[in-house]
Formats: C-alpha cells, structure tokens, sequence
C-alpha cells in the first residue's frame, strides 16, 4: 500500500516539486496507515475477547476447542504481524523524508549557493554584496 505512494512521491520529487508537497503527503499517507493500525487494533480487542469467551465456554461445559483457540490465536498473531509492518511502512517514510531532506540541506550548505542566499563578489574589487546590485558602490564596476 504505502509503496505505491513511495513511487508516486519519488517520482514527483524528481519532477521538482517542492518539500512542502513531499510533507503533506508524507502526513496523509501516514494518517492513512495509522488508520489502519487503529482499525487492526480494534479488530484484535474484538478476537480477544472471543477467545475469551471461547476459553470460558471450554472451562464450563468441559469440551475444549483446541482448533478453535488456535484459529482465534493466529488470527491475533497476523494482526499483531500486520501493525508491525505498517509501523515499518511509516518509519521508511520518514527515513525517506529525512533523506530527502538531509540533501537539501547539503546541498543548501554546499559551495553551490541556492538562488535566494546567493552572494556576489566584484571580480575588479573583490567587494562582497549578498544583496543584488547592479554597480559596485566602492569601485563603479559593473555586476550586472
Ligand atoms: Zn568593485
């Protein structure tokens, strides 16, 4: 389930859209996956309490169901086995995002300045303007 939407947003993110498209959806598709952790929670209170009636209905007629336990307990097993997963789904998302976001960051703090931190340097000076100007305001040259 959650891989479709890896792809997806993989994909998109290739395509350049922006972190904040990658959060939004990195938070639904994790609000979609704790949905269904809740709903698997649910449903293991709703077996454990049939098997509780199952195991009391042994004690007092004094047939125990041994299939019928087992059937109960395994059921349980897959749900537990099921949230493990879907919690392993929503770690690899945010593993995803703190990679996806890590580089943007290096790349942020890397030689190759990003176009709205961009610094200039007069080459006949060497004065430094971090913001845009088109003359040098010690030696006249032209920056732009
Ligand atoms: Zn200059």
């Amino acid at each position: 389930m959650a891989n479709d939407a890896f792809e997806k947003i993989k994909s998109s993110f290739n395509r350049g859209i922006t972190s904040i498209s990658i959060k939004t959806s990195s938070s639904l598709e994790k609000g979609k996956i704790n949905t269904y952790i809740d709903s698997l929670e649910n449903e293991i209170k709703k077996i454990k309490y049939d098997l509780g009636e199952e195991v009391f209905r042994a004690y007092i007629e004094e047939d125990e169901d041994r299939d019928k336990i087992n059937a109960f307990c395994s059921k349980i097993k897959e749900s537990y086995d099921n949230i493990d997963e879907a919690k392993k789904e929503i770690e690899a998302i945010d593993e995803r995002d703190r990679k996806i976001f890590g580089e943007e960051e290096k790349l942020r703090n890397s030689g190759a300045p990003m176009e709205e931190d961009s610094v200039i340097f007069c080459d006949k000076c060497g004065a430094k303007y971090e913001e845009k100007v088109n003359f040098c305001r010690k030696c006249g040259n032209k920056l732009f």
